[in-house]
């Protein structure tokens, strides 16, 4: 049975109850502080701080030193630190003063007038300081896809592939929360038959359809993450495009991986659905063959049910076409071997850094998560519903991708990350 609050949330919400995600927002008077979503309105959790109605466990840094302070932030991180006993709290708290039978927030329209913005009426950031950021390369589909069309299908996956997961480290300075326009990169390319490279915007812009968790308590220097406790450093997963450019990235990528084409721009949804959230949408991790080191096994290792869409809308267009449907269990990789790799030789993870999964391709043709692999670099482009067709992204282009998890009544939605293309 959905559970009830005295909102009313529309059954087709994606922000039910169940859901209560965390995000950062401006109101229009006033400065950026920390929400969640419920139906149509941001709760303002700065406000709840203020009246005392959002006290956290005895013991979490937040009862003894900055309670009345976590939330009257510009970001989560504060938040970030405590950890998963905090997080928890927090969103028993808040299931409880939502809910349709407690009188506190309900019967008191002064309180309620100061907590609850409509989120048409409020500006939403990005929801926390990233100091670093780091893109796996997690989708089989995805590796063999672009592996092939870049050695043949004899050599589509490097021979580490399956043993580690492969990842860069990305720019951090250059994401920005949905709906940030995209300006399209200029940047080196060198045409297959010429014999220098020539200078100017990229001619093949693509998106990449991915998730990412943001990291909760940090390590120290030198200690890593053991895989069986890496979910504790993680609070939740946003939707994310990571916005590339092809022609950059072939002439650039070897030896040293992706640099300028990918660190003009990468977008992320403003929501962070908690673990908390996903938990009943949790699934077991398709078995790994072969075994991977023990530094990265866990027992009943597992994955989420979570169902991801890409629309493209061009200027002409008035409704958005959907070019990518895929799910984040396409993953070959795990957010805990992920993370358990991530820190195995001592890096430090810092609360707020960004760890995203790379581009979710699937099986399936339509599961394609970018341009690259739909078009097959541009050999079959994509046509669309008024008659345009596209080998990449152009001018004017909006790319929108969400995701949702189907619940027994009700649905746990991502909200949306989009971003419309404009010229150099
Ligand atoms: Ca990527």
């Amino acid at each position: 049975m959905p559970l009830k609050s005295f909102i009313d949330v529309a059954s087709d919400s994606r922000f039910p109850l169940e859901n209560l995600p965390f995000g950062v927002f401006k109101p229009r008077n006033g400065a950026a502080r920390v929400g969640v979503a419920i139906g149509e309105y941001v709760v303002d959790l700065s406000v709840l701080e203020e009246k005392g109605l959002l006290d956290l466990p005895p013991g979490t840094a937040a009862a003894t030193t900055q309670d009345r302070h976590l939330f009257a932030q510009d970001s989560l991180n504060a938040f970030l630190t405590l950890g998963r006993p905090a997080w928890r709290k927090a969103r028993e708290v808040l299931q409880n003063l939502l809910a349709a039978n407690t009188p506190t927030l309900r019967d008191d329209a002064k309180l309620r007038e100061r907590v609850f913005h409509r989120q048409g009426d409020v500006t939403m950031q990005l929801p926390a300081r990233i100091g670093d950021y780091t893109d796996f390369y997690s989708s089989y589909h995805h590796a063999h896809n672009v592996g092939t069309m870049l050695r043949g299908p004899e050599n589509a996956l490097m021979p580490n592939w399956k043993w580690l997961p492969v990842a860069y480290h990305g720019r951090a300075s250059s994401i920005v929360v949905s709906g940030t326009e995209v300006r399209r990169p200029q940047g080196q390319t060198k045409p297959p038959d010429a014999t220098a490279p020539v200078f100017g915007p990229t001619k093949s812009f693509d998106y990449e359809l991915e998730m990412a968790f943001l990291i909760g308590p940090p390590n120290a220097l030198g200690q890593p993450v053991p895989i069986a406790r890496a979910i504790d450093h993680i609070f939740g997963f946003v939707l994310m495009n990571d916005w590339s450019a092809r022609d950059i990235q072939a002439w650039e990528y070897q030896p040293l991986g992706p640099f300028l084409a990918k660190n003009f721009c990468t977008s992320i949804s403003p929501w962070v659905v908690t673990l908390e959230a996903l938990e009943p949408f949790r699934k077991a991790l398709a078995p790994q063959d072969p075994e991977p080191l023990p530094y990265l096994r866990l027992t009943n290792d597992f994955t989420y049910d979570i169902h991801l869409e890409a629309n493209l809308r061009s200027a002409s267009m008035e409704l958005p076409h959907v070019i990518t449907r895929t799910n984040l269990q396409n993953l070959y990789w795990s957010v805990s071997q992920q993370l358990a790799h991530h820190t195995v030789g001592g890096c430090n993870l810092q609360p707020g850094d960004l760890l995203a999964s790379g581009t979710i391709s699937g099986p399936s043709e339509e599961s394609r998560g970018c341009m690259l692999e739909l078009t097959w670099r541009g050999a079959n482009p994509l046509k669309l519903p008024n008659g345009e067709t596209r080998k990449w992204l152009e001018d004017g282009d909006t790319l929108k991708i969400t995701g949702w998890c189907d619940g027994d009544g009700y649905r746990i939605g991502f909200g949306e990350v989009s971003g419309q293309i404009v010229p150099t």
